[in-house]
């Protein structure tokens, strides 16, 4: 499969104004397999013209929610129809695993099906209780509401490693309140986008609403964060850049929503069976080869089982991890995105060697892999909390296994963190985990490998973020509240 797709502005494909396009590689095999227009800062600015045009005097904002329900569930019907051209994109270009398409594919259907649920459900006006006010003509009894508007012009930056996923967060509840967006996505995997942009055009949606501009700048994300056309962004991505975003947004005081990153614990109790707690700490830190926001990447464990742990985390990723090409439906681990991010990541590996963690498998390069930007599975063991491979994002299939003394010292190591985005307890006693799980600082805890992508909120605390995602949360992040007061 390869894709060569135009951008979508105001409703129309459009191809960069320097007519520049750049490939895009399947990170497995290397080979090209598709392309999008290189866009500039003048591309973009055209979008956000159309986007503005289409919120300041178009019908979008104005017509009945039922409405916006009624495409959003269509445009659900639309990815479901070409659901497998979805999963040969993002398998192709995003080296996704199989084991990952349910979130890659199933959950972003779900997503856009529950936001068109709420364009009809949600409480957009709550009637407040009577108050007096004092007028020249004296004291009268006044009814209000508090109203809730669409925010206006919206920059979505999503990100390349669950690029549905992600972009799906963002475009369903910006379209279920009336916002109008210009999305610009990752160099790395603009096609996604572009191939949604196609499911868009079928809808009976007015021009300029949904613009996707793609380009390999970094000029684009800086000049969508600080247009004073743009009402808000969403952003999700580093947390460097992610800094960068909310100085840009200060110019115009925009309103900002930041999904950053993680370097979330899984505690491992003493209750829980070792066996299960190898494979509940290894797996999910080598899901979609450890590219993922809320993976976790620090296992705590106690002190006493320490080697134990590391023993059978190694059986499971020598024995059982499967590295390949994501094509094949028996691969666990892919390839990581980009020829430089492998490098970091063994960059990474390198400083945990330097810093004396004990390196208990991977650390290299895979053999018989000699294309694709593949990273052995890695383990380093007997780390401590204030290592760089234990306070950093690596963003690699790397794990880092920390012992902790006691319940107390493990809550301290998991909150020891400048990150707060999610976290796991395994335990057998489910009422002690949902004690513990509220005193750690992320924004979201799974005990048992229990999530909820759908209906829970879900962003960070401290440097993982700013504003939550998902359901009725993510509603209210994309509008303004107004008060509106009348004579009763
Ligand atoms: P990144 O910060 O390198 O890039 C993100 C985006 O920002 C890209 O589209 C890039 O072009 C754009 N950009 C670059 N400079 C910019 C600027 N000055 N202003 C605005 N935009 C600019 O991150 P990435 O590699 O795309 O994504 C990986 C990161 O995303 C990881 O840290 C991961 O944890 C995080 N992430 C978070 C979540 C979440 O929901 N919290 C989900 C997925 C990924």
């Amino acid at each position: 499969m390869t894709l060569d797709l135009k951008m979508f502005i105001d409703g129309k494909w459009t191809e960069a104004e320097s007519g520049a396009r750049y490939s895009l590689p399947n990170p497995a095999t290397e080979a090209t397999m598709g392309s999008a227009p290189d866009g500039q800062v003048a591309d973009l600015r055209r979008a956000i013209d159309a986007a503005r045009r289409a919120f300041d005097e178009g019908p979008w904002r104005r017509i009945d929610a039922r409405d916006r329900g009624r495409l959003l569930h269509q445009l659900a019907d639309g990815i479901e129809r070409r659901k497998e051209e979805f999963r040969q994109l993002l398998i192709g270009g995003h080296g996704a695993e199989f084991i990952t398409h349910p979130i890659q594919l199933d959950k972003p259907i779900d997503l856009l099906r529950n936001y068109a649920e709420l364009a009809t459900r949600f409480e957009f006006e709550r009637p407040l209780p009577h108050t007096t006010s004092v007028t020249a003509a004296g004291e009268q009894l006044v009814s209000s509401v508090a109203y809730r508007q669409p925010v206006g012009v919206c920059g979505l930056i999503p990100t390349w490693n669950f690029p549905l996923f992600v972009t799906a967060q963002k475009i369903g509840p910006a379209l279920a309140t009336g916002c109008t967006m210009v999305i610009k996505p990752s160099p790395y995997g603009p096609l996604v986008d572009l191939l949604l942009a196609e499911v868009v055009e079928e809808l009976d949606l007015p021009a300029g609403v949904f613009n996707v501009v793609t380009g390999q700048s970094p000029d684009l994300g800086s000049e969508l964060s600080s247009h004073p056309a743009v009402d808000k962004i969403s952003f999700t991505g580093s947390v460097g850049t992610g800094k960068r975003v909310m100085e840009a947004a200060s110019r115009t005081l925009k309103r900002i929503h930041l999904e950053l990153g993680g370097k979330s614990a899984q505690i491992i109790l003493d209750d829980f069976d070792l066996d299960a707690g190898a494979l509940s700490a290894a797996a999910p830190s080598y899901f979609h080869a450890g590219q993922g926001c809320a993976m976790t990447t620090r296992v705590l464990i106690g002190r006493e089982r320490h080697d134990a742990l590391l023993e059978r985390m190694q059986n499971f990723v020598e024995n059982v991890v499967r590295v390949g090409d994501p094509a094949d439906p028996g691969v666990f681990l892919g390839p990581v995105i980009r020829e430089e991010r492998r490098q970091a990541i063994e960059g990474y590996i390198a400083t945990g060697r330097e810093e004396g963690a004990t390196l208990v498998t991977g650390g290299g390069r895979p053999e018989g892999l000699e294309k694709g930007y593949f990273v052995e599975p890695t383990i380093f063991g007997n780390v401590s909390n204030l290592m760089r491979i234990a306070r950093e994002e690596i963003f690699g299939p790397v794990v880092s296994v920390i012992p902790f003394d006691d319940e107390a010292d493990a809550i301290r190591i998991a909150n020891e963190s400048s990150f707060g985005l999610y976290g796991g307890i395994l335990t057998r006693d489910v009422k002690k985990g949902l004690a513990m799980a509220k005193q750690i600082r992320s924004g979201g805890v799974g005990i048992n490998n229990a999530s909820n992508l759908l209906y829970a909120p879900f962003g960070g605390f401290k440097e993982s973020g700013i504003g939550r995602e998902n359901h009725v949360w993510g509603m209210e992040e994309f509008t303004e509240l107004q008060a509106i007061s009348w004579p009763a």
